[in-house]
């Protein structure tokens, strides 16, 4: 008979997801078990295909088909391979293609250096990264990382790692989010923007 231990098992393993808390976990867990309208049956389908079927791209992290590796963003012979581009999470790539604005290759370090959670150099992808750079003949490594403590202490790492290899590495401009106020900005990003200031 079904007890709780299923219940607090499933829950365990959706608050795995990251951006689920144990609350968010719950009430999904709840949803999926009362409502008999398919969508658990559906999920365990989607989930099933999706982990048979596609992979992570062995040379950019990013999620191609397991017979499409590696990916197309790799491969495709118009993108810059002089331009490397350093992301934290495959999600990253699929916000920066989104923009439109780049059109060289990808790497993706599947994490940063975190010692709160035991995140270290051995579990991201910078063995990897460093044999990129100087086997693909990289110009420039640009550093996508986000805005916290963990990702600067990762870009210093980088480019300490990276200053004997004749590679240039920059890092994103901070800037002011479009369609917002100076006075709603946050002291950090304002001292970022002003120090990133460039012509108009
Ligand atoms: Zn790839």
């Amino acid at each position: 008979m079904a007890g709780p231990g299923q219940m607090d098992r499933l829950i365990a393993c959706l608050a795995k997801l990251p951006g689920v808390g144990r609350r968010s976990a719950e009430r999904m867990a709840v949803r999926l078990i009362r409502e008999r309208t398919g969508l658990a049956r559906e999920l365990v389908s989607a989930l099933d295909e999706a982990t048979r079927e596609l992979a992570g791209c062995v040379q950019c992290g990013s999620i191609t088909s397991a017979s499409e590796n590696p990916c197309a963003l790799c491969t495709h012979p118009g993108r810059d391979s002089r331009l490397l581009c350093v992301v934290e999470d495959p999600a990253d790539i699929l916000a920066i293609e989104k923009s439109g604005g780049y059109q060289g290759r990808y790497h993706a370090l599947m994490g940063k250096l975190s010692p709160m959670r035991s995140q270290g150099i051995q579990d991201l992808r910078l063995q990897a990264l460093l044999e990129r750079v100087s086997r693909d003949r990289v110009e420039e490594v640009i550093l996508a990382l986000n805005t916290d403590v963990e990702s600067d202490a990762t870009a210093v790492f980088i480019r300490e790692r990276l200053a004997d290899c004749g590679v240039r590495v920059t890092r994103l401009a901070f800037g002011l989010p479009v369609g917002s106020g100076i006075m709603y900005s946050d002291p950090v990003t304002l001292s970022r923007a002003m120090k990133g200031r460039q012509m108009p």
